[in-house]
């Protein structure tokens, strides 16, 4: 079945006897049962429940998975990956990661007892010399957040079974519609569904996506133990978001294009960093994995005083956290995402003074530029 289709009609499975076309909200924590080991399927809404299990058939199935799991938000869905993980276990991570991720693997796993080193997941011989006889996973991000570099996922997942690792695969910035991870031989997808998937910067929630049926079945053991699951109406919301999900990317990808071509000829913009431009460095590798480039891109103001002017200039684009929704937003990564990062480290990574980031909507590409316009140069 087409992707488009998928998004709309999410799963074949039918909870509602009166033709509600509209998936039914099951706003209940408890189930009960007809007799002594006798079950309707459900018996408590943290294991499963029906509108969640909906959600998740239908984002296993956009993501060519087995099963997907629907949590309370992206870090829940990391956090619970962490527990497969057991003390004294090292994990490989690409370097330019989420921050919530960084300060997740520095505290609460750090504390458990396994052990990280941040790689150069563009070069093989960085990620080699990274290994341990303690490696279990590689944990990759592409685009990276904010650099928008990106990772051969295909390469690191000959990396990863060469070396009996697991690969996960933070898939937030392209959502399957434009690239799956798991067909490129990753173990675990994992979304901030707060994003694109979502959509409308209204709910927050995260996913892990598996091919695997014995990761499938140790994930579902630790959700249903520590308890992160989606609330039935957030699923809801979320089965709503996803029926839009095909035509938001391709609007908002094409009004990302039509910005970063302007950002490119604007004297007081040094650079531009979005994959889907000739000269982005690994822009064969984009189009080779992925089916599109996305609508996130940052760019660099030749000064922070620039920078900071167009963060208190812009009206209509919005200056706010997150990303991925139907409104512009703009982000000042080194005050707010990558805030908790050592100073000379985020600078080393070009998270400076001058660095925006954009994740741009679907509102039209020319108010959009208008307001670009007057927050850059007064016009
Ligand atoms: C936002 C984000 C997360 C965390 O997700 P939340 O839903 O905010 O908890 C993880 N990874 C990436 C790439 C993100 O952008």
């Amino acid at each position: 079945m087409d992707f488009r289709t998928i998004c709309v009609h999410g799963s074949d499975k039918r909870y509602d006897v009166t033709g509600a076309v509209s998936v039914p909200i099951f706003q209940s924590a408890t189930f009960a049962h007809p007799g002594v080991n006798r079950s309707t399927g459900y018996d408590y809404s943290r294991t499963q429940n029906p509108t969640r299990e909906y959600l998740e058939a239908a984002i296993a199935r956009l993501e060519g998975g087995s099963d997907a799991l629907a949590f309370s938000s992206g870090m829940a869905a990391v956090a619970l990956v962490m527990e497969l993980f057991s003390p004294g276990d090292h994990i490989i991570a690409s370097d330019d990661l989420y921050g919530g991720s960084i300060r997740l693997f520095a505290n609460p796993s750090a504390a458990r007892g396994l052990k990280f080193t941040y790689s150069d997941a563009y070069d093989a011989a960085s990620l080699a010399s990274a290994l341990t006889p303690a490696t279990k996973a590689l944990f990759i991000e592409t685009p990276s957040n904010p650099m928008m570099h990106v990772v051969d996922i295909a390469a690191a997942a000959e990396f990863a079974s060469a070396h009996g690792l697991l690969l996960v695969v933070d898939n937030t910035f392209m959502t399957p519609y434009f690239q799956r991870p798991l067909e490129l031989g990753a173990d675990i997808v994992i979304h901030s569904g707060t994003k694109y998937l979502c959509g409308h910067n209204d709910t927050l929630c995260g996913f892990a996506v598996v091919k695997d049926a014995g990761l499938s079945e140790r994930l579902r053991f630790l959700f249903k133990t520590i308890g992160p699951c989606l609330a039935p109406f957030d699923s809801w919301l979320l089965i709503r978001s996803l029926k839009t999900l095909a035509l938001r990317m391709e609007a908002q990808q094409s009004n990302a294009r039509e910005l970063a071509e302007w950002l490119l000829t604007q004297p007081k913009i040094k650079a531009v960093h979005y994959p889907g431009l000739p000269e982005h460095p690994q822009y064969d590798i984009s189009r080779r994995q992925a089916s599109g480039f996305g609508a996130m891109l940052s760019f660099s103001a030749d000064t922070p005083e620039t920078a900071v002017g167009i963060l208190e200039r812009v009206r209509l684009i919005l200056y706010a956290e997150s990303l991925g929704g139907v409104e512009s937003l703009i982000t000042y990564p080194m005050l707010q995402t990558h805030a908790d990062i050592p100073e000379a480290e985020r600078e080393a990574k070009g998270i400076d003074g001058c660095l925006l980031r954009l994740s741009v909507g679907i509102e039209s590409p020319d108010d959009l530029i208008a307001d670009l316009d007057h927050a850059i140069n007064g016009r």
